[in-house]
């Protein structure tokens, strides 16, 4: 596969350029598609798609963007199990609260040190649980200043 990174063509959000043809989006969808051959990916599937999310503000309610945040940072601090995560995950978004906004705000432009395209890498599977691991670090440290 022909790897190509067009950095003219970035996702105004998380700032990831476009790769292989794939805007971040499609790029996560890659990644989520390489967790069926990768047991150690799947394991961290809450991370790759809440690092996602994080990075995405705009497709939320400020109430749970906020709220995603909050169990992200919690389940990252205390190494909380996948069971523990879903729990709280789940109280965070049953219920009456709106999570997605039904119109997308405007973009919310935040200066983010890691973003989907270096998970990615052009369309490297191998390695990418600990890149998943490296952006949920990086996030973590970020979040304390833009919560
Ligand atoms: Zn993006």
């Amino acid at each position: 596969m022909n790897k190509e990174i067009n950095y003219n063509n970035r996702c105004p959000e998380c700032g990831a350029p476009e790769a292989n043809g794939l805007d971040c989006r499609g790029q996560l969808e890659q990644i989520l598609a390489w967790e069926q051959s990768d047991p150690d990916l799947l394991g961290r599937h809450f991370w790759t798609v809440a690092c996602f999310n994080i990075q995405h503000p705009s497709s939320f309610t400020e109430e749970a963007w906020t709220g995603l945040c909050t169990v992200f940072c919690e389940a990252y601090d205390h190494q909380l199990s996948v069971f523990d995560i879903r729990r709280k995950v789940s109280t965070w978004s049953d219920g009456p609260v709106r999570i997605r906004r039904e119109v997308p705000a405007d973009p919310i432009v935040r200066d983010w040190a890691m973003a989907i395209s270096e998970v990615y890498l052009a369309g490297e599977p191998k390695g990418a649980a600990d890149r998943v691991l490296a952006w949920s670090k990086v996030i973590r440290k970020q979040l304390v200043e833009f919560l």
